[in-house]
C-alpha cells in the first residue's frame, strides 16, 4: 500500500516591528540629583554639591536607578584659591558624603580620586567646579548636560 504523507506547510509570516532605541540620546548624562555623573564609574557615581557645600556621591545602575554604595572609596581635592582642601568621605545611607565642606568660592578645579573597590586602582577625574546655572538645562554647570 502506498502511504500518503500529507505535509502541511504552514507559512507564518511574522511582521516584527523592530523598535530601535532612537530616543534622542544626550551626549552628556546628567545625574538625577542635578550633579555630574563621573566617567568610568560602574555603578555610575554622581558628584553633587549640597546646599551646605558638602559633597554627596550617589550611585546608580545603568538605568539611573539608585543603588547603594559598596566598597567605593572617594577623596575629593579642591584646588581653591584659598588653598587646597582634601575632603574625605563616609557612608551615609546609600551614599557617600564628605566629612567636610568644599572651600568657599567656585570656578576652581576639583579632582575626584575614585576607587571602585578596596583593591582597585584609583583613578582621577578632574573638572572645574562651576556652580552657576546653565541657561540651557537649568542645572549647575558642573552637572550640565548640554555638551557645550
Ligand atoms: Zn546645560
Amino acid at each position: 500500500m502506498k502511504t500518503r504523507i500529507h505535509i502541511l506547510t504552514v507559512a507564518v509570516a511574522l511582521c516584527v516591528g523592530l523598535f530601535t532605541a532612537t530616543a534622542a540620546e544626550k551626549k552628556v548624562e546628567g545625574g538625577p540629583k542635578g550633579g555630574r555623573i563621573l566617567d568610568k564609574t560602574s555603578p555610575k557615581a554622581e558628584f553633587y554639591v549640597e546646599k551646605d557645600r558638602t559633597v554627596t556621591i550617589a550611585f546608580y545602575d545603568a538605568n539611573l536607578k539608585p543603588v547603594p554604595a559598596a566598597d567605593q572609596n572617594v577623596t575629593v581635592i579642591a584646588d581653591a584659591k584659598s588653598g587646597k582642601a582634601t575632603l574625605a568621605f563616609e557612608k551615609n545611607g546609600d551614599s557617600l558624603v564628605s566629612k567636610t565642606k568644599l572651600p568657599d568660592g567656585e570656578g576652581y578645579n576639583v579632582v575626584v580620586q575614585f576607587k571602585q573597590t578596596a583593591d582597585a586602582k584609583p583613578f582621577n577625574l578632574r573638572f572645574k567646579l562651576d556652580m552657576s546655572l546653565c541657561g540651557g538645562c537649568k542645572r549647575a554647570e558642573y552637572g550640565c548636560t548640554c555638551d557645550h
